[in-house]
């Protein structure tokens, strides 16, 4: 404990103290040593039941004598500016006179019906955490953060879980009291929470304002996407008032709807522009106002600019794309190229490669779904190889399923490992992990390998541009 609170001064302006982390035979020592603690940071003393998220089986909501007995152990301990207690056990403010009190109230199965009713309770400030799994259900939730600065209150607004993960990060600009973070990936106590180290060197939470530019990547998975420290990277070297956050998203036309477009829109975030990724870069295009030449030609977008209220769409990915396979594999004209599937990814591929006079073929599982872009291209399709002598005339085999990516695929690969015989480069778009297992087997195979993290890089830096006119 000593040591992790060593640690977390290093990044945090209050280091909260789960004591119901601990065991129940290791409390009094621990409020001991805490009291004794020369540290210059602050603590927050937080001893949470189990229904409320707390990490002690043996304490129950119910356990009110266990609850009053710590609070009152940890009164005699003066290091405590901030002392978070339960809604359902308010004692923060009685027994902490000159103390933030907090009252804290948290939803872990979302099915809370009111978070309101929680935010009448009268408390130096209110905590109200609810787990989401769709992004617009946060606007509940931040509209309280609204109501409060209207109020002269104080609020921690938090939607919990990835899609409710811009909350946590936008929230300081906002007026929210505080945010909350983990001290490293392992030691999260909420779902969706982002370490202490990104919250301040990749967000940079604390220089956000109201005029910050906010951009994100709107996609079905964020979890695992390198994009925001691509971007804020981009926007910390260049000085800009500017943040990109992961805006996880099933459902996108409420999205749109509910949080993006002008007319209909009920939070006021700021955002400038957005990122598009699998499975939205070909639904997002009824919603923009312009969609430039090459975007229409692909037939996806993967950009969009806000400006003065209007949606811009492009597309990034085909010159992302294009450029180190050129540089790995040299000329590509006549250059013959087996392409696995057929989303909005293969169609920024199919664009790029017809432009520099390759060959190609889809192959796809879905046949129907793909003689789309096979008829508009004018190109083969063919169903994804499963015998071993299919790919024995191509030069190059480019992934663009999904199949191999972090989570539930990661460790598969789209193709037999036979059937890549006699391919001269394999690449992958995929770029978590950065070695999938089809870049594994080509290696094996003596075949020279591309990842998809240059494409990544490359497709980040014209958005860029066009965000930032540089
Ligand atoms: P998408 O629009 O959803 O298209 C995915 C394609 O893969 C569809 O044709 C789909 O077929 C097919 N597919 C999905 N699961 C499959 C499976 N289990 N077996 C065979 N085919 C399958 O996605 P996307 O935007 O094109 O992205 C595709 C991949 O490229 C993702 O892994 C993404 O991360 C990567 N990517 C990387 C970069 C980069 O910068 N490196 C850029 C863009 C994309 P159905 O139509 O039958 O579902």
């Amino acid at each position: 404990m000593i040591s992790e609170i060593e640690k977390a001064s290093e990044f945090a302006d209050v280091i909260e103290l789960r004591f119901d982390c601990l065991d129940d035979v290791e409390l009094d020592k621990a409020i001991a040593i805490v009291a004794d603690l020369k540290c210059e940071k602050p603590f927050l003393a937080t001893y949470r039941p189990l229904e409320q998220g707390g990490n002690n089986p043996a304490l129950v909501s119910d356990d009110l004598h266990k609850r009053e007995s710590f609070f009152s152990k940890a009164r005699k301990n003066a290091n405590f500016k901030f002392v978070d207690s339960e809604f359902d056990f308010p004692i923060a403010k009685t027994y902490f006179k000159n103390s933030v009190g907090i009252i804290s109230f948290h939803d872990f199965t979302g099915s809370a019906d009111d978070p309101e009713a929680i935010y009448l309770q009268k408390a130096d400030v209110i905590k109200i955490a609810v787990q989401i799994d769709e992004i617009t259900e946060s606007i509940k939730i931040w509209k309280l953060l609204e109501k409060t600065k209207k109020e002269g209150r104080e609020i921690i607004p938090i939607a919990m879980g990835e899609a409710g993960k811009w909350t946590r990060i936008l929230g300081l600009a906002h007026g929210a009291y505080m945010t909350y973070a983990a001290l490293d990936d392992e030691s999260g106590t909420a779902p969706g929470q982002i370490t202490a180290k990104d919250m301040r060197d990749v967000y940079r939470v604390k220089e956000l304002n109201l005029e910050t530019e906010v951009y994100g990547i709107i996609g079905g998975n964020t979890a695992f996407s390198q994009s925001p420290y691509i971007h804020n990277a981009a926007f910390k070297e260049s000085g800009r008032n500017a943040v990109y956050v992961p805006l996880q998203v099933n459902n996108l036309d409420e999205f749109m709807r509910r949080m993006v477009l002008p007319a209909t829109r009920e939070v006021e975030l700021n955002f400038h522009g957005f990122s598009v990724t699998i499975p939205h870069k070909q639904a997002i295009m009824q919603y923009l106002d312009e969609i430039d030449e090459t975007a229409r030609a692909i037939g996806a977008v993967n950009t969009v600019k806000i400006c003065e209220g209007k949606l811009f769409g492009y597309n990034t990915d085909a010159e992302g794309f294009i450029e180190p396979l050129r540089k790995a594999f040299g000329d590509l004209s006549n250059a013959r190229v087996a392409l696995l599937g057929a989303g909005g990814a293969a169609r920024a591929c199919v664009y790029a490669l017809k432009k520099a006079g390759a060959d190609v073929t889809i192959f796809a599982r879905n046949l129907d779904k793909a003689k789309l872009l096979s008829d508009e291209s004018g190109i083969a399709l063919n169903q994804l190889p499963t015998a071993s002598n299919q790919l024995l005339n191509f030069d190059i085999l480019v992934n663009s399923t999904p199949v191999g990516m972090k989570g539930k695929s990661e460790g598969e690969s789209p193709i037999h490992k036979a059937s890549l015989e006699g391919l001269k480069l394999v690449y992958d778009l995929i770029y978590a992990p950065e070695k999938t297992k089809l870049l594994s087997d080509a290696a094996e195979l003596g075949i020279k390998t591309l990842g998809g993290m240059e494409m990544l890089l490359g497709q980040a830096a014209a958005q860029q541009k066009l965000w930032t006119n540089s």
